[in-house]
């Protein structure tokens, strides 16, 4: 299925470019050229895969990488997503951190790796995979493309901004992966990243965006919640906590192309523009607060754009959709209870939502939910421990990591600076 952009200026273009290239040539979001509302059913395997390949299939006829397509969810989909039960009837956390970088956002890094290492000819010209992370993306970008033959990895994030344990994680790859610590904020690291991609003189580079509003990553995004929804057995509500709104999004195309999800319910941090929108109908993008949910501190989250694409009718779009704002201090209050309450551990934002989960209940609420779990606690330590009083286990993948000797380069913040450290690195 070709693909076009949310502004309408591009359309008909392979999907294979949109894989390949953050933006929209005409400034907009990449979108499908349709989506196929209703087309998709069950698959009589009930695997992640299996529901993976059901989903993702519609976008991929007659596309270069459809035959790949098998292999490629083999690729990225290698771990479970497993709906476990909580503490009271029908709630549920569909846990998406058992990665190897112990975030959701291994699922969308690990299957644009395996689009984009198709895409790129043997011996031909190396791509530099560059970007901007205040954390999370930058990991799951640098495993999944760790060691992949004729790609260089460049990763930007904001020294002394990111978590301890996340800073050891980004520099700990080494190989083709290269971590910049830049000296300013995250907004810094996307301004220069940004800049690089509309420079001509990087184009030999053959520069490839892997952010969060790539279609190659938000695409496999739909397979999780789908086969969480028919494992199920019912109709799934399902609470997402939500920053750039990427994972929200894939859930709701999961819903409008057949998967039997239910009500959709955003939880935000305290960044409000979201819960705004929904309560009153105007949307208003602002500057981000930082929060203890940091991976969702996002003032004007970019995916809004293809939310409205998705529904281009106002009422139909606040409709689809409900969030609620949850404040630090209920963060920190759902972490402290969850063993109580739930008999589980949550990380930072996955407490956002469970927290609307209880609030939902309390308002009544009826059926099977799931909160999304976005990270493993253990990512978020400084935060989670002191308040459950006790270290929380490292799993396997991540303390492997941990244990890798570190090691980032400087760089000021400053796109020139950029520009020169590339040029200067070229590969090959
Ligand atoms: C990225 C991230 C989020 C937010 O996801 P969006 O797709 O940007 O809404 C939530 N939780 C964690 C742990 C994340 O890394």
């Amino acid at each position: 299925m070709n693909v076009g952009s949310t502004r309408g200026g591009v359309a008909d273009l392979p999907l294979a470019d949109a894989l390949l290239r953050g933006t929209a040539p005409d400034g907009g979001l990449f979108v499908p050229a349709r989506l196929p509302r209703g087309e998709v059913r069950a698959p009589r395997d009930p695997s992640l895969g299996a529901a993976a390949v059901a989903v993702l299939s519609p976008f991929f006829v007659g596309e270069r990488l459809e035959p790949a397509l098998p292999a490629m969810v083999a690729e990225a989909f290698s771990f479970p997503a497993p709906l476990v039960p909580l503490r009271g009837p029908d709630d549920f956390v569909l846990e998406l951190f058992h990665g190897p970088t112990a975030a959701f956002k291994d699922f969308g890094a690990r299957f644009l790796a395996a689009c984009v290492q198709r895409l790129q000819p043997a011996g031909g010209r190396p791509r530099t995979v560059l970007v901007a992370t205040s954390g999370d993306t930058g990991a799951a970008v640098a495993a999944a493309f760790h060691r992949m033959p004729g790609v260089r990895v460049v990763v930007l994030y904001p020294d002394g901004r990111v978590s301890p344990r996340q800073a050891h994680q980004l520099g700990a790859f080494g190989d083709n992966v290269t971590a910049l610590r830049v000296a300013g904020t995250f907004d810094d690291s996307q301004r220069m990243v940004k800049a690089a991609f509309a420079d001509p003189g990087l184009a030999p580079l053959q520069l490839t965006s892997a952010n969060s509003i790539s279609l190659g990553r938000l695409l496999p995004q739909l397979g999780y919640h789908a086969h969480a929804a028919w494992i199920s057995g019912t109709t799934l509500n399902l609470v997402v906590p939500t920053g750039n709104l990427g994972n929200a999004l894939a859930a709701v195309w999961a819903r409008e192309i057949g998967a039997p999800l239910g009500d959709i319910v955003l939880a935000t941090n305290a960044n409000p523009t979201l819960s705004e929108f929904w309560a009153s109908g105007v949307y208003r993008g602002r500057p981000s607060v930082a929060t203890l949910a940091n991976a969702m501190d996002v003032g004007d989250p970019s995916n809004f754009e293809r939310m409205v694409w998705t529904f281009p009718d106002p009422p139909v779009l606040r409709s689809a959709l409900r969030a609620r704002a949850v404040s630090d201090a209920d963060i920190t209050r759902t972490i402290q209870e969850g063993e109580r309450r739930h008999g589980q551990v949550f990380c930072p934002h996955t407490a956002a939502g469970v927290h609307v989960l209880e609030q939902l209940r309390a308002d009544g609420a009826t059926g099977a939910w799931a909160v999304a779990a976005t990270a493993h606690p253990a990512k978020f330590e400084s935060t989670v421990e002191p308040l459950v009083g006790h270290p929380v286990a490292v799993p396997p993948a991540l303390s492997e990591l941990l244990a890798r000797p570190s090691r980032a380069e400087p760089l000021a913040a400053d796109p020139f600076a950029l520009r020169h450290w590339l040029l200067d690195h070229a590969a090959g």
